[in-house]
């Protein structure tokens, strides 16, 4: 055992059926946690570590080593939290990736669609972690499951703002989580399903299209099935929007974490064939702050333009013209039904596209780049179930000059131009 020098270092054995939580400060500066396999195995969130390889966390990370079989492990730096667990609900998250395996199984046999699994349950109870480790060992006996992040405010998968549906092929990276490529990405606008919840359903359903169009194409991803991550809103239309999703996706399983009342009305209401499943949550799952969740928000944005770890991006900063693009805002604000002009209805405002003059307010917005054609008023139809090809934030607005300059992954010209705005904004502090 070679300590690294200078870094305070100990050593945990563990029992097999036991996990180690540890968490690194939150903050700018903070010493980076370093982890190491000496003996046995042991796994993060499913996927599972290599022996003598050194594995960092920064700030914020909130990890649990769980071993199987019993194992030791170093920590190097002092984490804000360490503790060893026996009470943990892996056994029974492993049986659940054992029922959903048989189901892929038989699907295989009878030439059928795979399990479509949705994780449902309120904030901080892990449902994230769960999805990973049910694609986690999925793909590790050889599956090629299908992740879908309906989670607006903390998606795992692109910036927040986005619904978006990724084929996994190979477990998550230990540090990093899965390789993200090639995302199937739609523009939602917020950060919760309730600022606009019709438009919430019509992307739940643009998602659930596609990937039942890729299935009768391939049928690695039909086997596979799906594991749908959801928000923590379970109340009214939060609610309604889970069996909105269960319908559209027309789910096998349901897995609910954590809450007695949501698993029995989503029994009650949802058809006999689907399964729903109350699974408890990890005692692990820490609860996170809002201050913690725009953090996390903000990093991801961050990651976006700069890269993570060890892939820097470098991002570019360029003039767009106002007369060269169209922004728009999905979702007119409501009006009370009696103004509303003759033969329409309120589910057409919220998914209206409303054109936004340039001005001022429009600084640090992100934008999502449609991937939409670009065309006149025709074309304006289809936009709203287009998917993004990408996003820039608004650095600076001159109404004198009508020229806005952008952030940007790539360099000049903007790839389409019709421009779709955010709630979200991102000040770029580099
Ligand atoms: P949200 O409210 O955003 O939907 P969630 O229910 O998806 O949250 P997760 O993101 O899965 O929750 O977990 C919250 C945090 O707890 C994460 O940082 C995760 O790494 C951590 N975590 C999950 N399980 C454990 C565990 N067993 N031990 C330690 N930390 C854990």
């Amino acid at each position: 055992e070679v300590p690294v020098p200078g870094k305070f270092s100990t050593r945990y054995d563990l029992e097999k059926e036991t996990e180690l939580r540890f968490e690194v400060e939150s903050g700018e500066a903070v010493e980076q946690i370093e982890l190491e396999l000496l003996t046995g195995m042991a796994e993060v969130f499913g996927s599972e570590l290599n022996r003598n390889k050194k594995y960092t966390f920064g700030a914020g990370a909130k990890i649990a080593v769980f071993t199987w079989q019993g194992c030791s492990v170093n920590l190097y730096g002092k984490p804000e939290v360490a503790y060893v667990s026996k009470d943990t609900p892996m056994l029974l998250y492993l049986n659940t990736h054992a029922a959903l395996e048989q189901m892929r199984r038989q699907a295989e046999r009878d030439n059928e669609r795979g399990p479509r699994v949705m994780v449902v349950g309120p904030t901080d109870v892990g449902k994230s972690t769960v999805c990973r480790l049910l694609l986690s060992y999925a793909v590790r006996v050889g599956r090629r499951p299908t992740l879908v992040e309906l989670d607006v405010g903390q998606s795992g998968v692109s910036v927040p703002g986005t619904v978006s549906a990724l084929c996994i092929e190979r477990p998550a990276d230990v540090e990093e989580g899965f390789s993200v490529q090639a995302p199937l990405v739609y523009h939602f606008g917020s950060t919760t399903p309730g600022t606009n919840i019709k438009l919430y359903n019509k992307l739940t359903s643009c998602l659930a299209e596609v990937y039942s169009q890729r299935c009768e194409v391939n049928r690695k991803a039909s086997v596979g099935g799906c594991i749908i991550n959801t928000c923590g809103w379970v109340k009214g239309s939060g609610y309604q929007a889970l069996v909105h999703c269960a319908s559209a996706f027309e789910v096998d399983v349901v897995l609910v974490l954590d809450h007695e009342r949501l698993y029995n009305e989503l029994k009650r209401d949802l058809p006999h064939f689907v399964r729903v499943v109350l699974l408890p949550k990890s005692g692990g799952v820490v609860e996170r702050s809002k201050e913690c969740r725009r953090d996390t928000r903000d990093e991801k944005i961050r990651e976006y333009f700069y890269g993570f770890r060890g892939v820097t991006f470098y991002p570019f900063s360029y003039e767009v013209r106002f007369s060269d693009v169209r922004i728009y805002k999905i979702g007119a604000p409501s009006i009370p039904d009696s103004c509303l002009p003759l033969g329409m209805s309120q589910d057409d405002t919220q998914l209206k596209l409303v054109p936004v003059t340039p001005g001022r307010d429009l600084t640090y917005h992100v934008l999502s780049v449609s991937s939409a054609e670009d065309g006149e008023e025709g074309a304006r139809k289809g936009i709203v179930e287009s998917p993004v090809c990408g996003f820039i934030v608004v650095t600076n607005v001159d109404t004198q000059t009508q020229v806005m300059k952008v952030l940007s992954p790539a360099p000049r010209p903007l790839p389409r131009h019709t421009l779709l705005i955010m709630d979200i904004r991102f000040m770029d502090s580099k």
